[in-house]
């Protein structure tokens, strides 16, 4: 068992990859594909976000109301997958800094056991860790924004599922949340989980700051005297 922690559960996006708009395209043409317009998705702020949660607002803007949005998460979830493998070849998808170092030095530790937990609908998770390079089967688990509308009900799916590998319960002060919002600080607060932000992402530092996670880093570099 590691000293201090037993679980990383690692954001996608701003995190380990930035798909350069690959993401915010599939959105629009996944709306345009439900609703019959964008509902100014191109605009939208996405950061830290569950895609349920967008599809939720976007839908709001168009006069649709949130229940209806719940139900079109599984159409939405196999539009995006659809759009985002069609198109993400296209986009310069770039590695933030220290991702892969710190995902490989992890893998190569064999422990703590190492997890995504994303905004993302689940098929579109594994196409933008690929796009960077990342094998999906690396992630022995994982929370997805097609589960929860709120990304603080994330974290006890994940955790489930770790125990489920592990065999034993986890102790959340033992368990990592790493991202690049607010957001993703706050689900790790909200259900006990130590909060690491890094700032490759969407947010300034002051924002992060703000957000008062456990620990603040420049970038993944960082991550490996936070674990030893
Ligand atoms: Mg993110």
């Amino acid at each position: 068992m590691n000293a201090k922690y037993d679980l990383i559960l690692f954001d996608i996006d701003g995190t380990l990859v930035i798909t350069k708009g690959a993401g915010r395209e599939s959105t629009r043409r996944t709306m345009v594909e439900l609703v019959g317009d964008d509902c100014g998705a191109l605009d939208h702020p996405f950061g830290g976000k569950t895609d349920w949660q967008i599809l939720t607002e976007l839908m709001a803007k168009r006069g649709i109301a949130a229940e209806e949005a719940s139900r079109q998460v599984a159409r939405y979830a196999s539009s995006m997958e659809r759009h985002l493998s069609a198109i993400i070849a296209d986009y310069p998808v770039l590695i933030c800094a220290g991702a892969r170092e710190s995902v490989d030095w992890l893998r190569e530790r064999g422990e703590p056991l190492i997890g995504v937990l994303t905004g993302n609908v689940q098929p579109t998770a594994p196409l933008k860790l690929r796009a960077g390079g990342f094998d999906p089967a690396w992630f022995k688990v994982g929370a997805f924004g097609s589960e929860a509308h709120s990304r603080d009900d994330l974290p006890p799916l994940a955790m489930a599922r770790a125990e489920a590998v592990l065999g034993y319960r986890l102790d959340p002060r033992r368990v990592m949340v790493v991202g690049d919002t607010p957001a993703d600080v706050q689900c790790a607060k909200a259900n006990g989980c130590v909060a690491v932000a890094v700032m490759t992402g969407f947010s300034t530092r002051e924002e992060l700051q703000r957000s008062a996670p456990d620990y603040l880093l420049d970038d993944l570099h960082g991550l490996r005297d936070l674990i030893d």
